[in-house]
């Protein structure tokens, strides 16, 4: 099975993952005198080099499911589908 053929986590069924993504280069920011939040800093990632983190972990469990570069699944959470639980394993019904 492929990293991308998952749907949910193997081990808890939460539906989103994570990678730790990581950017290079350098932004703008801005900040107020009084220290309260600025009215907008939506451009601060614009321009910045995005690197594509490998290892995908479940946001919810924190365990290691894959890695989205090679397109493998971690070898527990391979397990863990061999032997679904009830909240997690292979979703077959799409
Ligand atoms: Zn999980």
């Amino acid at each position: 099975m492929k990293f991308s053929e998952l749907r949910k986590c193997p081990f808890c069924g939460n539906d989103e993952f994570y990678t730790n993504d990581r950017f290079k280069g350098s932004s703008a920011y801005n900040q107020r005198f009084d220290g309260k939040e600025a009215y907008d800093n939506s451009q601060m990632y614009d321009g910045l080099d995005h690197i594509q983190g490998a290892k995908a972990y479940c946001n919810n469990c924190f365990k290691y499911l894959g890695n989205v570069i090679t397109n493998k699944i971690g070898k527990n959470a391979e397990k863990a589908l061999a032997h679904p639980t009830e909240k997690g394993g292979v979703d077959n019904a799409r």
